[in-house]
This record gives structure tokens, C-alpha cells and sequence, in this order.
């Protein structure tokens, strides 16, 4: 089997967002974006004080994409004007569809800012192709106990698998292109080979930890974009730690995006611009 070669590293920069700081792989200063992935935020692990004020993310809106939540550690409070609320925990997913649009908030439970503890959050934004980008907002809250789990015969690592299919496993996440996402946690020494499908681009983000690909060492707040160049990825673990595994059909289409809009042309951002400032994507007080 035929492995694929790296094509690009970008480390994460951090900088503050809001009421928090987040590492910045994607997009990075060479990488555009790797589409269908065009966002990747990573925020902690951070100590979280009990009793600190709830660092909240205040209502904004979003459209032309789908902004996925995947919480490793902590908990997240989401509302949106299409109604929803989700609570997520550890271990949980939330992908939303913002579409034709929606505002929505994110931040810590009351609960979870009263009690403290380790927060730890990725934020992925995935394109969606222009005969969706208006489709009607979607919340798909994915609970840890949906995401099947895989774990190697030597138990060096897991693998969960969030959407798409892979290794006899099949996500529980509905997407409009085809992607492949998942979550891994390793321990020293394990050696992991992920089939990819040959038109998919692919990126491994490590979250925490060292992984040894094609001879090259790979550290943390690290992302690996793979030339379209084989049948797989084989990374060798030499640290423990954890990383997320994406892959997707790239959608080949123009592409522009203005803050938390993600379109084609630069007359559909003045729309939702004006959209969003004449009460279209609908209101959320908090
Ligand atoms: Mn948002």
C-alpha cells in the first residue's frame, strides 16, 4: 500500500479570541485551507477556576458552512436562534449547519464555570458545496455514547469515529460531501495505518503528544496536510497523546470568506451582511 507523503506542516499560532485564547492551524500563512476544511481553532487544555465569571462567546452569526464542536474536555453550552440548546460534555460532538443562516452563543455551563475544572475544545469549519450553502440551519448533537470506538489489538490506541466510514466503523454525523472525521488517542510506541480515499484531501491535527510520519517528527499544535499521493497515512506515536484525523472530497469552487461568512462570490457576503443586519438570520438575546 502505496503511503502519502506530507505536503505541508503548519504550526498553531495562539492569540485571543473573545474571552479566550485559541491555536490557529487552519488557515495557516501557505494553507489556505485544505478543502473541504477551511477553519481549525483549538482551544486549551486550560484550568478553568470554580467561580470564575462564564467565559462566553456572544451571539454571532454564521452561513455557508458547517461549524463543527468537538469537546475533549470541559463542557460547552450552545443556543441558537433556530431554538436548540445542547449541553456538551467530554467526549461529545455538535455539528451544526449554519447554511442560510444562524446566530448562535457558546460557552462553559453555569454549572461547569461554578465548579471548574480542564477545558478543552476544537473548532472545525467545513465548507459546503454552493448547492447547500443556503439550505435550512441544522443541529445535529452527537453524545460520546453515539460515536462508535475502535481499539487497536495492542491496545496502544482508539480510534472514534465521527463521521464517514472507516475501519469497518460508520460515524453517526450527516454531512453534505463526503468527510471522514475522527478522533485518536495513543500511547508511546503505537503505530497506526489510516486508509484514505484517493481523491480525498486529508489533515491530522495533534492535539497533545509526538507522532513520527515518513521519517519526520511531528510535535503538538502541529498540522500535517498529506499530498493526494496514496492509499494511506502511518503515523508512529513517540509520545503519548491525541490527534484528529479529517478527510473529505474537495469541493472545487470559488471560495470567500469574510469573518463568519463562507460563500462564493463577493456579492452573496454584501447579502449576508445585509441579511444578517436586517434580523434574517433570526435573534438570539444570549
Ligand atoms: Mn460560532
Amino acid at each position: 500500500m502505496k503511503l502519502r507523503t506530507i505536503k505541508t506542516t503548519s504550526y498553531a499560532h495562539e492569540f485571543p479570541m473573545g474571552p479566550m485564547r485559541v491555536k490557529q492551524p487552519l488557515p495557516a500563512r501557505h494553507v489556505e485551507q485544505v478543502s473541504p476544511f477551511i477553519l481549525l481553532h483549538h482551544a486549551g487544555p486550560t484550568q478553568v477556576e470554580a467561580g470564575r465569571p462564564r467565559a462566553r462567546l456572544s451571539p454571532h452569526p454564521h452561513r455557508g458552512f458547517e461549524p463543527v464542536t468537538f469537546v475533549f474536555s470541559g463542557n460547552m453550552h450552545h443556543r441558537d436562534s433556530m431554538g436548540n440548546e445542547g449541553f456538551l460534555q467530554g467526549g461529545d460532538v455538535q455539528w451544526m449547519t449554519a447554511g442560510k443562516g444562524v446566530i448562535h452563543s457558546e460557552g462553559p455551563s453555569e454549572e461547569f464555570a461554578a465548579e471548574g475544572g480542564i477545558m478543552e475544545i476544537i473548532q472545525l469549519w467545513i465548507n459546503l458545496p454552493q448547492k447547500y450553502k443556503m439550505t435550512e440551519p441544522r443541529y445535529q448533537d452527537i453524545p460520546a455514547s453515539r460515536i462508535p470506538l475502535m481499539e487497536s489489538a495492542d491496545g496502544k490506541w482508539k480510534l472514534k469515529l465521527v463521521a464517514g466510514a472507516l475501519m469497518n466503523l460508520k460515524g453517526p454525523a450527516n454531512t453534505f460531501s463526503p468527510v471522514q472525521a475522527a478522533m485518536i488517542e495513543f500511547e508511546f510506541g503505537a503505530a497506526i495505518q489510516l486508509p484514505v480515499q484517493e481523491n480525498f484531501n486529508a489533515i491530522i491535527y495533534v492535539l497533545e503528544g509526538k507522532v513520527e510520519i515518513n521519517e519526520q517528527l511531528v510535535a503538538h499544535h502541529t498540522m500535517v496536510e498529506f499530498a493526494n499521493d496514496g492509499e494511506a497515512i502511518q503515523l508512529t506515536s513517540v509520545e503519548t497523546g491525541k490527534l484528529l484525523f479529517l478527510a473529505g472530497e474537495p469541493i472545487n469552487e470559488p471560495m470567500i470568506s469574510y469573518g463568519p461568512f463562507v460563500l462564493n462570490t463577493q456579492d452573496e457576503i454584501e447579502q449576508a451582511i445585509l441579511d444578517y443586519e436586517t434580523g434574517k438570520m433570526g435573534n438570539l438575546d444570549f
